[in-house]
Parts: structure tokens; sequence; C-alpha cells
């Protein structure tokens, strides 16, 4: 049986622009590179996450009973 849990893998703050990206290997969010080095935003901001794409917690997708 194959779980089917979906998470973001990027994520970028709405207030300072600060753009991380999950990085399996450590189980953790890094900052993310950008054109003039990395997009830290501001230190003090509470960050307001947008996640990039349709996240979903679970795939919809129903399953299937089988007899
Ligand atoms: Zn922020």
């Amino acid at each position: 049986m194959t779980r089917t849990l979906r998470t973001p893998n990027k994520r970028s703050c709405e207030l300072c622009d600060r753009t991380e990206v999950w990085d399996e290997d450590s189980g953790a969010w890094r900052v993310a590179s950008g054109d003039d080095g990395p997009r830290v935003g501001s230190l003090h901001c509470i960050h307001e996450w947008d996640i990039n794409g349709s996240f979903a917690p679970f795939a919809g997708r129903r399953d299937a009973v089988e007899g």
C-alpha cells in the first residue's frame, strides 16, 4: 500500500518575500536562493506563508473498496 501524503515543497512569505524550499534530506525548510542571493526576508516578520501550487493534506483520491 502506498500512502499518498502530499506536502508542499516551496513556500514564500506574502509580507517580506522570504522564500523557503523543503529539504527532504534534513527534513526542514531551507531558505531559497534568489537572483540576488538568499531570499531571507525580514527577521522580524511573522511570515504569512503562501504555499505555491495546490496544497492538499491528502491526495484527492477516494479509497477504492475492493470486494
Ligand atoms: Zn515574512
